[in-house]
């Protein structure tokens, strides 16, 4: 394949493997992922997305749209590696809080424009994680408990289709095809731009709370018990962390979508843990709320595993609060329930979720690290038993997993419904394709 007629369309925007650079643009931010492509193609605008996917539609190539790489599997064999990153253009109209967000934007770009009007979007923890790959695969948010999955705010996608067709996908123009990108993935189109609903925000309140291992079950004890009343403005993580080369500590991240007195007040229940290492609550901005988990945003070397706990009975207990957690560098548990778990009229493939809690595993993907990081992966799952459903949110499927571990079967069903009737040749390829 030479992709003459694709160089020439795009003149200087694909790379081929042995060009210059090529390695770079087909290496995804999971640096752990191997990803073998068969061009790189670099958009700029809604007519380069349809150029290339006209493209591909003729010569029966597939298309694998990666902005970031953060959500990257690897299935992109004898793909063309769709990069949208520079389609970051985002407009507000405040009185009507909405966005309108380029496909290529991340969440710190999106939430420095809403920030200046008070308002938010449904971002989630980390600022580099772009809002489009988010949204379509469902997105949870730190606002998530009080507005829902950020795939159900969405009013409207700009999409080019699997023939090369640019269009505006509204509950109106395509109810099927609307219900399926709000959660079901990027597997039915490409994406150019979004629309989506903001909520006030003029100020947040959160930050992290961080103490030695040996305040563990203390931290542990209240994060059950705050969870358990808490208003649904409030989220909280629990996590711990063992970091190469420090001592194992215990942490409790919060963020309070309100004013800051009644923030403070919600959390004051955490300061009779004492003496933390850290302590950063403060008044925020939303455009800051990635500074509270504070993740890497460079790309990372890591394996990982995401569950739905359906409880935090004994065995959650006995595997991930008695137990150290190393090799792993983080077991983390996010709080869901509230507006996560509401059925939505009108409201698309993501779903409410029944579980109320979530909990991500992770360890660094270094090659002395590998066979170990894998292994307590798969010790703690089988640990849990029970305590775990075998669903996870889509946003959240490892590199090994496919779409079935996040949907039940009749959303599975229509998805694969829809699936064939808008790209009967399979010419767009999500990470975890709906037919996989
Ligand atoms: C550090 C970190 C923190 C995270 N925090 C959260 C969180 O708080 N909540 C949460 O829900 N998830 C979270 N995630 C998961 C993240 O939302 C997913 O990995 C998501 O897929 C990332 O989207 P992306 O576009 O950045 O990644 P990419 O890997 O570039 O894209 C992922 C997939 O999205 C689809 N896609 C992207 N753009 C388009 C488009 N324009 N048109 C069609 N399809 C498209 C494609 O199928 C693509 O394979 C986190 C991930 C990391 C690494």
């Amino acid at each position: 394949m030479t992709f003459d007629e694709l160089r020439a369309a795009l003149p200087g925007r694909v790379q081929l493997p042995g060009d210059d650079g090529f390695e770079d643009a087909a290496r995804p931010w999971i640096t752990t992922v191997d990803q073998p492509v068969a061009a790189v193609a670099h958009a700029a605008t809604a007519d380069d997305v349809a150029t290339v996917v006209r493209y591909a539609s003729r010569a029966g190539i597939p298309v694998a749209t990666q902005p970031t790489g953060h959500g990257a599997s690897g299935n992109t064999a004898k793909a063309i590696l769709l990069r949208t990153a520079q389609l970051d253009n985002v407009e507000v109209a405040p009185t009507e809080r909405v966005a309108r967000v380029g496909a290529g934007a991340n969440w710190r770009r999106v939430l420095a424009a809403t920030s200046e009007h008070g308002l938010t979007g449904l971002a989630g923890s980390s600022p580099v994680v772009g809002a489009t790959g988010y949204t379509l695969g469902g997105g949870l948010s730190w606002f998530g408990r009080r507005h829902g999955w950020a795939s159900d705010a969405v009013r409207a996608f700009e999409i080019v289709d699997a023939e090369g067709t640019q269009r505006r996908v509204t509950a109106e123009s395509d109810p099927d095809l609307f219900w399926a990108l709000r959660g079901g993935s990027g597997d039915f189109a490409v994406v150019t731009a979004l629309e989506f609903d903001l909520f006030p925000a003029p100020e947040i309140y959160g930050g992290r709370m961080l103490w030695p291992a040996n305040r563990t079950r203390a931290a542990f004890e209240l994060f059950q018990e705050v969870t358990a009343t808490a208003p649904e403005e409030l989220s909280v993580w629990f996590q711990r962390f063992h970091f190469p080369d420090a001592p194992p500590m215990v942490a409790l991240d919060a963020v309070y979508l309100g004013d800051a007195d009644r923030g403070r007040e919600l959390l004051a229940r955490f300061d009779v843990i004492g003496d933390p290492i850290l302590d950063n609550r403060m008044l925020r901005k939303p455009v800051d709320v990635g500074a509270v988990a504070d993740e890497p945003t460079d790309p990372s070397p890591g394996f990982f595993r995401a569950e739905q706990l359906t409880g935090l009975g004994d065995a959650v207990v006995e595997t991930l609060i008695d137990e150290p957690i190393a090799p792993l560098l983080d077991v983390q548990i996010r709080h869901l329930g509230g507006a996560l778990s509401e059925p939505r009229v009108g409201g698309g493939a993501r779903g409410p979720i029944a579980e109320p809690y979530m909990l991500y595993l992770f360890g660094l993907g270094l090659p002395h690290l590998v066979d170990g990081v894998r292994a307590r992966l798969g010790a703690i799952v089988d640990a849990l038993g029970g305590q775990i459903s075998g669903q996870k949110p889509y946003t959240f499927l490892a590199p090994e997993e496919n779409a079935s571990a996040a949907f039940d079967s009749a959303t599975l069903t229509r998805l694969r419904e829809i699936k064939r009737a808008v790209d009967p040749h399979g010419i767009i390829r999500a990470n975890f394709p709906v037919l996989g």
